[in-house]
């Protein structure tokens, strides 16, 4: 009741949750009470969560904050929301995201931007909180939930954790399921956690993670229990600091702070080696290739039939047009173009087979490093901190809007688990964090790293 009492009062103004399941939350909250004083209660026993929009929650609103999934409720639960739940977690509502997860700032929403609870000092300007989980970042760091779920197919959970202070880990790909999870980009999308802290993080992935038979791509490995990884010494590990992740603009405060990731690992017994990610530069455009190509593919499904909104029209060729024409958002339909053209007879080769062969050399990469004895790479989370909501020149140039993923969508691209982690305050007093990136399914040294540095 204290976090329903608190969205009420808060939500408003920040805009985090699209649905708030207040009935649902205290039937479960009821169900819970009565497990503990069964002694029966689960390791996430009556904790109240925030569920991004993008999982299907049964009988509740999942519509990925698009307006094409109109009203749409699925008759099924994510393997990802069905695990918390078996855990004994208690559901508080869905919560804001990008249209389908496509965005960096949550800004392409059909219910409008997430407001940072963050402000810069001296300012009222109202900031983004990253995006497309800005409404899992905002809601953990208002306090308007314990912990949130997200998605990350190439930031999505380290960004916004960035720009809000606060703990997001993406495991590596086939560590969560993703039956029940809106899909976007199939082969990058992972779920994973945004929490207040890396304890809470490493507690909420363990019950989130599991191999499911549903998703042919989950991973038949035992779940580790995190949480006992953290504190664990780190002496010994190597930790890479790729030299291609410095790059021209970044507020120099992110150095800063980062050399003092970097000596705080090092106090703690960590060996600190310089690497060299030479396709860093390509990952970018390469990912701006496959995941819109991937997406072209998946939102096919909207036709105006199966789910959500229906917009009649004189034919059905003509119903899928007028559905599609006032469902999809901007951004969506600039995906949609961008991901038909590349995939398309004519261009296929010169585009999306050249941004897969990149991928594979992004891979190669951290491939390399890790034969060489890495054990981690520290980083920085996004090259600055929050921006305005409505930044014009962000809204004019969509490219410059995509460069705020340019230190995130390498660990997609290459499959690794990354996890970002509060570093500090900008000049203007908004977070800014680092990212500490992995071995695929070593998420505990990135647990017991990160809480070095936390
Ligand atoms: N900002 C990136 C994009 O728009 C990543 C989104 C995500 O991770 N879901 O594609």
């Amino acid at each position: 009741d204290g976090y329903l009492s608190a969205i009420d009062a808060a939500n408003e103004t920040f805009n985090a949750y699209v649905a708030v399941t207040g009935d649902k939350a205290r039937e479960m909250a009821t169900a819970s009470d009565a497990r503990l004083a069964a002694g029966q209660a689960g390791p996430l026993e009556g904790i109240p969560l925030g569920i991004k929009d993008l999982f299907a929650t049964e009988g509740v609103h999942t519509q990925a904050c698009s307006h094409i999934l109109d009203k749409f409720e699925p008759r099924y639960e994510s393997t990802v929301t069905a695990n918390l739940w078996a855990d004994g977690a208690v559901m508080l509502g869905k919560l804001n995201m990008d249209e389908f997860a496509m965005g960096s700032s949550n800004e392409t929403s059909f219910y409008g931007p997430v407001v940072n609870p963050w402000r810069r000092t001296n300012s009222n300007m109202k900031l983004v909180p990253g995006g497309s989980s800005g409404g899992s970042a905002a809601a953990v760091a208002a306090r308007l939930c314990a912990g949130a779920t997200a998605t990350d197919t190439g930031g999505s959970i380290r960004q916004p954790a960035a720009f809000t202070g606060t703990v997001g880990i993406k495991p590596t790909y086939g560590r969560c399921s993703r039956w029940g999870t809106v899909a976007f980009a199939s082969s990058l999308d992972q779920a994973g956690p945004i929490a207040r802290d890396v304890r809470d993080a490493a507690i909420l992935l363990k019950s989130m993670a599991s191999m499911d038979a549903k998703d042919t791509t989950s991973v038949d490995r035992p779940v580790p229990d995190y949480e006992a990884a953290i504190g664990r010494s780190v002496k010994g590990l190597r930790i890479g600091i790729p030299r291609e992740y410095r790059v021209e603009g970044m507020a120099p405060e992110i150095e800063t702070f980062w050399q003092r990731g970097i000596a705080m690992l090092r106090d703690a017994g960590a060996e600190i080696v310089d690497v060299s990610l030479p396709h860093t530069k390509y990952a970018l455009p390469a990912y701006y290739i496959v995941a819109p190509a991937e997406a072209s593919s998946n939102l096919a499904r909207y036709d105006g039939v199966r789910y959500g909104l229906r917009v009649e029209g004189r034919n059905v060729e003509q119903m899928y047009e007028n559905t599609r024409a006032s469902g999809f958002g901007r951004e969506v339909k600039r995906r949609i173009m961008i991901g038909t053209y590349v995939l398309s007879a004519g261009y296929y080769d010169a585009y999306y087979l050249q941004a897969q062969k990149v991928r594979t050399l992004i891979k190669r990469d951290f491939e390399t490093a890790f034969a060489d004895g890495v054990d981690a790479f520290l980083t920085p989370a996004t090259p600055s901190a929050a921006f305005g909501i409505g930044d014009e020149d962000l809204a004019a140039d969509p490219v410059a809007m995509y460069l705020n993923d340019i230190f995130t969508v390498t660990v997609n691209m290459a499959g690794l688990p990354g996890i970002a982690v509060p570093a500090g305050l900008s000049v203007e007093g908004t977070p800014l964090g680092l990212q500490l990136i992995g071995r695929p399914f070593d998420e505990e040294t990135l647990f017991s790293t990160a809480s070095v540095i936390e």
